[in-house]
């Protein structure tokens, strides 16, 4: 118990202004019973509106004297309250992430509200099968067929569903009370929680390690013993064993009576993957994602709690699942774009699993088949240990991957999507009634103007980026804002043929229809998947040989095992080379590897063709090698160069504002101000580079003008101190509905 007279409350409203604590009195009737963390209402502002707030810190400091504090109004009832490590983590997230407190402990808090427990009725027999025939043969006698129905069953069966007798047997609920006041039968009600997953299986042992596991498994938890808490980097393709190195981890910290979270990307989240931890942990293990109902959670996070539970599974926000005694964190696919948050705070979950495993004592575990450049990069600057597993153990090997210059194809006639040797294999697999996977390398929206004779890509003279049509044909910089008029002629070669990438899936089904007729194809996009388990509903279809060809974008290239597949056709690789983003590069190389490595994954062998535009880009040519580690030595010479992260880091601060005016008038004043910070923070060390303000790249969203300020500095901290004097700023200037928000290293420009 803390103690302390009075409580810093943080008022429960989203507004940077009042995100501050305010100091409260403890009344006696609440002295001893308040705690950090604790929901409460207190009074606020002039008029002592009841507020809701979450206690920070309960002292005996006075801020201010006593008789002119305001006593804290009562707890909030059925309110869940933060934990203390909880409360640490937000101020962290905070800190690093720029947020208001209270943006990030409701990031933080999984369920803001306490759920009913689901409760379970039951009617018990209070007597002897004997006595209780007696009575039924009274109930006979006198014709009460209603409780001839529940006595008769009572007779074989003690205890009934209350739901059965009430329903089935259709009996009132007066006919059970008068039941009741006779002592022949008790109705009981026990809660149970609301279970999201329900898989029965027989439970299985781990298979026996190979020895590059069982190095990692044995590193990792003696560490654990010796006290030593480090992040752990697990680099291995593809059915190399990872999965099976975390479940053992996972049991070596269950034998040492601590719990662990595992994180995997939504997407990835399947019913096999649920079921190999089931198996191997049983009901102590559960699952935490966004399609759980708020009981589903409540529940979930209880068992957690009260130690009911060992291991949870879900994506980034499975991170907050209160557990008592944390041991250890994996992240599988380390490198995916999802683990980062959209909204503010804007977190990425390894860096906030880190701070958790420091605040809880545990280790954090990584892995990945293409690590991101941020794990790698810490792992070479020894910040990370790095372990390598370098066989596939399901036998089978990589599939070959070829290139396919599809400006050659152009030059020799062919103007189509599919390259001759594209068409060739696919109708040899058509003919061996073999699967065939189309990847069309898109996340969907802006497209970018190349040239399709030369592969010339139109970029800004500023920045490293493509640039991007906009709607009339202008061409745009996302970066620094540099436009550019539309082109009717390739700049490089004179050829006609520039345009503006928008092929989309549709398109391409259609082309497939009329190219090999009766052809069997399965769409799988952003449409497709909308409707709630369409996702899996394809899966399943193409697994079970309901279709020849699955099409689809970047959502088929993540792990399943199609064993009848034999031939992925990337049908053009450079389209994410071309987001203006700095990160291209290396997500166009993940999505490649991922994308070549679904061909060949049963007894047959498989192949992989990969059609580009630019067939001498580096990921491109290291994704068609496999070779991570060349593709990485030249990604970070491009990432030191351009001061990106994770060379350096990179703070946006994004300003929206329903003027133009002024939006561009705070985004100037923004840029200003960081630049004289970022002065002053050069005077000391560390040098910071501003860019911008420039407009975003989608300039415009539902009449809310977007403008973006670029930081880049080697120290985090001086990003902070320019942040901490943007938000000064902000805090003594009127303003009209602007809002600015920050990104530290985002995954995607603006
Ligand atoms: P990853 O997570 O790297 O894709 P998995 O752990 O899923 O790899 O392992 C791939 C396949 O190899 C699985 O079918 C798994 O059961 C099997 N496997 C993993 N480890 C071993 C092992 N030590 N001995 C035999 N088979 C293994
Ligand atoms: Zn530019
Ligand atoms: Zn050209």
């Amino acid at each position: 118990m803390t103690k302390g007279r009075y409580a810093n409350i943080i008022i429960d409203i989203s507004h940077e202004k009042v995100d501050r604590t305010f100091q409260y009195r403890i009344p006696d009737e609440l002295m001893d019973i308040l705690e950090p963390g604790m929901c409460v209402q207190v009074p606020f502002g002039a008029g002592n509106h009841l507020r809701q707030g979450y206690v920070m810190e309960i002292t005996d400091k006075a801020q201010f004297p006593e008789e002119k504090q305001k006593p804290v109004a009562g707890i909030v009832k059925d309110s869940v309250s933060v934990e203390a490590d909880a409360i640490r983590l937000a101020a962290w997230m905070r800190k690093a992430y720029g947020s208001t407190m209270i943006a990030a402990l409701k990031t933080v808090l999984p369920v803001k509200q306490a759920m009913k427990p689901k409760e379970q009725k039951k009617i018990l027999r209070r007597m002897t099968g004997e006595e209780t025939r007696a009575i039924l043969g009274e109930a006979i006698r006198k014709h009460q067929a209603a409780r001839v129905r529940v006595l008769e069953e009572l007779c074989h069966e003690p205890v009934l569903p209350y739901e059965l007798v009430t329903g089935k047997l259709n009996v009132s609920a007066a006919t059970l009370r008068s039941l009741m006041t006779q002592g022949v039968i008790s109705i009981e009600s026990e809660s149970y929680y609301r279970n999201p997953v329900k898989i029965e299986t027989a439970r299985e042992a781990g298979r026996e390690l190979s020895d590059e596991q069982e190095a990692v498994r044995s590193k990792v938890l003696s560490d654990y013993d010796k006290g030593i808490r480090k992040t752990y980097l697990i680099h291995g393709i593809t059915g190399s064993g990872k999965t099976e190195v975390y479940l053992s981890l996972i049991e070596g910290m269950i034998k040492r009576g601590k719990q662990c979270i595992v994180l995997i990307p939504e997407i990835a989240l399947t019913y096999q993957t649920l079921l190999r931890f089931y198996k191997r942990f049983g009901d102590r293990v559960s699952v935490m994602n966004s399609t759980l109902s708020a009981g589903e959670r409540f529940d979930q996070c209880e068992r957690a709690r009260k130690g009911e539970l060992d291991v949870i599974i879900g994506p980034r926000s499975a991170l907050f699942v209160p557990f008592p005694d944390l041991g250890m964190i994996v992240i599988d696919e380390e490198h995916e774009p999802s683990y980062k948050s959209e909204t503010m705070p804007r977190y990425h979950a390894r860096e906030t699993a880190q701070c958790l495993a420091g605040i809880k004592n545990a280790s954090l575990v990584l892995g990945s088949a293409t690590p991101s450049m941020e794990a790698y990069y810490r792992a070479k600057e020894g910040k990370y240990e790095l372990f390598t597993l370098s066989r596939r153990l399901t036998g089978g090997n990589l599939a070959p991957v070829s290139i396919i210059d599809l400006r050659k194809e152009l030059r020799e006639g062919n103007r189509s999507i599919f390259s001759r040797r594209l068409q060739e294999l696919m109708t040899d697999r058509l003919e061996r009634k073999e699967q065939i996977i189309l990847f069309l390398n898109r996340r969907g929206y802006a497209g970018f103007i190349s040239c399709r004779s030369c592969g010339y890509v139109m970029k800004c003279p500023h920045c490293d980026v493509s640039l991007s049509q906009h709607m009339g044909g202008k061409l745009l910089c996302h970066y620094c804002g540099y436009e550019a008029p539309s082109v009717n002629k390739c700049p490089s070669c004179g050829s006609p043929y520039i345009l503006g990438f928008k092929a989309g899936t549709q398109q391409i089904e259609q082309q497939l229809l009329k190219r090999f007729p009766g052809i069997r194809v399965l769409r799988m996009d952003a449409d497709t998947t909308r409707p709630k388990g369409s996702y899996e509903k394809i899966l399943t279809a193409f697994s079970e040989g309901e279709a020849d060809v699955l099409l689809g974008t970047q959502m088929i290239v993540k792990g399943h095992d199609f064993p009848n597949v034999t031939l992925v056709g990337v049908l053009a690789a450079d389209l994410s080379l071309n987001d203006s983003d700095y990160r291209a590069g290396e997500r166009t190389f993940q999505l490649l590897v991922q994308a070549a490595g679904r061909a060949g994954r049963g007894m047959k062998p498989g192949e992989a063709l990969i059609q580009t535009y630019r067939p001498e880009h580096y990921s491109i040519l290291r994704a068609a090698e496999q070779n991570y580690e060349a593709f990485y030595e030249e990604e970070i010479l491009y990432r030191e160069l351009g001061a990106y992260p994770p060379a350096a880091h990179m703070m946006a601060v994004l300003i929206t504002s329903g003027s133009r005016e002024r939006g561009e008038k705070l985004s100037e004043n923004i840029a200003q101000l960081a630049e004289q910070a970022a002065q002053e923070a050069s005077g000391s060390r560390e040098k910071v580079r501003i860019i911008g303000p420039a407009k975003a790249s989608i300039g415009k969203i539902n009449d809310i003008y977007r403008f973006v300020v670029y930081c880049k500095s080697c120290s985090y901290d001086s990003l902070i101190r320019i942040r901490e004097s943007i938000e000064q700023f902000i805090s003594t200037t009127e303003l009209k509905g602007e809002v600015v928000q920050f990104d530290f290293d985002p995954m995607d420009s603006y």
